[in-house]
C-alpha cells in the first residue's frame, strides 16, 4: 500500500480542485490519500467522492496553523470528522484571522506602492482560505519576483516588510479540536522549523502533554538526514511515524502526489491500527 497523507486542494492553497488531486493521486499510485489543507475541511465531501469513484481511500485531514513560543507550527489532523462542530468552530476562528491577516498584508504591500494585492490574492482564492500562497502567485504575476521563493523572500517570509505576524491557535487547542474530531494529531515537516535539540524536546513534551501521537518522519521538507533525525525522535517519545509529500500542485517547484520513501526501519507507522474504510473502497459509493 502506497500513504501519502499530507496534501493540499484549491479549499487552501493547492492548485487542483479535491476531485482532480484525488485523480491524480491515483495515477501516480496512491492507494490511501489524506487531504490536509489548511484550517478548512471544505474540500472533503468532493475529495471523498472522488475517492469511493475510483477505490482510492482518502483519510479526511486538515492542517492546522499552530502558533507555539512565536513560532509558527503546523500540526496536521488525520482521521477527523469533519462534522465535529468543535474542530468546525476553532478552523472558523483560523480562517478570520487569516482574513484580517490578508488586509494588512494588502495595506503593507499598498505602501511599498503595489496595489490591489488584497483583491488579487481574493480572486486567486479557490474557498474561503486566504494564504500567502495566494499573494505569492499575485506578485509572481505582477513581475515582482520570478518565483515564489522570491517573493516570500522579499517580501512575505517571516520578518519581510509584508509579513504579518498572528497568533494562531495554541498547541493544546489544536490538539484538543483534532482529538474531539476523533482524529490523531501529528506535527507536520518538523525539521522545517530549525529548533535546536533542546527547543524541539521541549515541544515534543508538551505536544504529547496535549495528547499528540505522531510526527511527519517522511517530508518533502525534510532530506535523507532529517528523516533518520526524526524517525530517532519518534522512537524516543513513542509516537507514530507519518508520511507525506506536501503536495500543492505541478507548478511552482512542489513535490509530487506519492512521492515518498519509506519510512526508515524502527518506525511505527501511523496507519498501523487503521481500520481502512471498507465503505469507501465500495464501488459506487
Ligand atoms: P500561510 O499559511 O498563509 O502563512 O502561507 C504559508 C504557505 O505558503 C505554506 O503553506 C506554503 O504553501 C507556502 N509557501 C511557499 N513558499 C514558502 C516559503 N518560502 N516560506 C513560507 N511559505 C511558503
Ligand atoms: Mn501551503
Ligand atoms: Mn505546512
Ligand atoms: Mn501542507
Amino acid at each position: 500500500m502506497k500513504y501519502d497523507l499530507h496534501s493540499h486542494s484549491t479549499a487552501s492553497d493547492g492548485q487542483l480542485s479535491p476531485a482532480r488531486l484525488v485523480e491524480r493521486a491515483h495515477a501516480r499510485g496512491v492507494d490511501v490519500l489524506a487531504l490536509t489543507d489548511h484550517d478548512v475541511l471544505d474540500g472533503l465531501p468532493e475529495a471523498q467522492h472522488a475517492a469511493a469513484r475510483l477505490g482510492l481511500i482518502l483519510v479526511p485531514g486538515v492542517e492546522i496553523s499552530v502558533t507555539w513560543e512565536e513560532r509558527l507550527i503546523h500540526i496536521l489532523g488525520l482521521g477527523i470528522d469533519p462534522d465535529n462542530p468543535q474542530l468546525q468552530a476553532g478552523l472558523a476562528g483560523l480562517r478570520e484571522l487569516r482574513r484580517h491577516r490578508a488586509r494588512e498584508i494588502g495595506r503593507r504591500l499598498e505602501r511599498l506602492g503595489i496595489g490591489g494585492a488584497y483583491e488579487g490574492a481574493l480572486a486567486l482564492a479557490g474557498g474561503e482560505v486566504l494564504s500567502r500562497s495566494h499573494f505569492a502567485r499575485f506578485l509572481v504575476a505582477e513581475g515582482l519576483g520570478r518565483d515564489f521563493k522570491t517573493v516570500f523572500r522579499r517580501y512575505l517570509g517571516r520578518g519581510k516588510p509584508a509579513y504579518v505576524s498572528c497568533r494562531w491557535a495554541a498547541l493544546e487547542e489544536a490538539v484538543a479540536w483534532i482529538r474531539a474530531a476523533g482524529g490523531q494529531a501529528v506535527v507536520a515537516h518538523p525539521a522545517r522549523y530549525q529548533m535546536g535539540r533542546r527547543l524541539f524536546e521541549r515541544f515534543l513534551q508538551a505536544f504529547t502533554a496535549a495528547g499528540g501521537c505522531g510526527i511527519e518522519v517522511v517530508s518533502s521538507s525534510h532530506d535523507h538526514k532529517d528523516c533518520r533525525t526524526m524517525a530517532a525522535w519518534a522512537q524516543r517519545f513513542g509516537l507514530y511515524a507519518s508520511a507525506g509529500s506536501d503536495f500543492h500542485g505541478v507548478a511552482d517547484g512542489w513535490a509530487e502526489l506519492g512521492r515518498i520513501p519509506a519510512l526508515p526501519s524502527g518506525c511505527r507507522p501511523i496507519w498501523q491500527d487503521w481500520e481502512l474504510g471498507q465503505a469507501a473502497r465500495a464501488e459506487g459509493v
